[in-house]
């Protein structure tokens, strides 16, 4: 049965989308079974798997108001070996409509139940906020991946995301755990990043990911070609970062 992960920061341009298409796409490289979940109206990380989000006749936001099931849904991303249950801006209007329904939170983990044999593990990447749709993530999932650039702030933010996990876990999910911080965007030339990097590394030991992905323009610009990084320039430094955090988080799962 899959393992599921939400990739989630409440900040945006952290490099959440970036490590859901690309770690999907590395996983899919390792044989792994991948679903991703897109649960930002934004539509990023579908569009990054070369899947059009215009031309979507059903999306996420269905599964989420029940009027269809991800079997209906998903589709397939050729180019990176995986399916994904698209969204675009329709699921912008979902955060209202769910409000009024029963067990609002729990909408999505409900609707993943029957594909879960299905698959080794679901991706979800998640909007920068921590709002209904990634409570939703947050229900779903055993764990949690935050991806951080080493900068000044960084930590500051992290402290609202920890409380919400923390009482997601308390309330929702008894599953839910923090599996770890993934240090993105990452300068090594920067006496600040190196710092801050080291910070971390105090503070959370070994929830720290051994793999740091560096700034790599690459990476960048894959999304327009509608592809992962690591299938459209897989020699690139930042996409052999992306593989290498594949193999981290296979390896990580075996011991869940
Ligand atoms: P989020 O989903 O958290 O908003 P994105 O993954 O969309 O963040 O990343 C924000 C921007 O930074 C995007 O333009 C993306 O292409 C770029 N980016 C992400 N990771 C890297 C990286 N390692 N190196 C260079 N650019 C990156
Ligand atoms: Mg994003």
């Amino acid at each position: 049965m899959a393992k599921v992960f939400c990739i989630a920061n409440q900040k945006g341009g952290v490099g959440k989308t970036t490590t859901t298409v690309n770690l999907a796409a590395g996983l899919a490289t390792l044989n792994q079974r991948v679903l991703l979940v897109d649960l930002d109206p934004q539509g990023n990380a579908t569009m990054g798997s070369g899947v059009d989000k215009r031309s979507l006749a059903r999306t996420v936001y269905d599964v989420l108001l029940g009027t269809a099931t991800v079997a209906d849904v998903r589709c397939a991303s050729k180019v990176g070996g995986y399916d994904v249950l698209g969204a675009n801006r329709e699921l912008a209007g979902a955060e209202v409509e769910l409000v009024d329904l029963e067990h609002r939170e729990r909408r999505l983990r409900v609707a993943l139940v029957p594909v879960l044999d299905e698959y080794d593990l679901v991706i979800i990447d998640c909007p920068p906020s921590l709002s209904l749709l990634t409570l939703n993530g947050l229900c779903s999932a055993h764990g949690v991946i935050v991806p951080m650039q080493c900068e000044y702030f960084a930590l500051e933010g992290l402290t609202d995301l920890v409380n919400t996990i923390k009482r997601v876990h308390a309330n929702l999910n008894r599953e839910l755990e923090i599996i770890g911080l993934l240090r993105v965007m990452y300068d090594p030339r920067i006496t600040l990043q190196q710092q801050v990097s080291e910070q971390l590394k105090g503070h959370f030991g070994d929830k720290v990911f051994n793999t740091v992905i560096p700034r790599n323009v690459r990476l960048a610009e894959a999304p327009s070609y509608g592809q992962p990084g690591v299938i459209f320039d897989p020699s690139a430094r930042g996409a052999q970062a992306y593989l290498e955090f594949a193999r981290e988080m296979v390896a990580r799962v075996k011991r869940m």
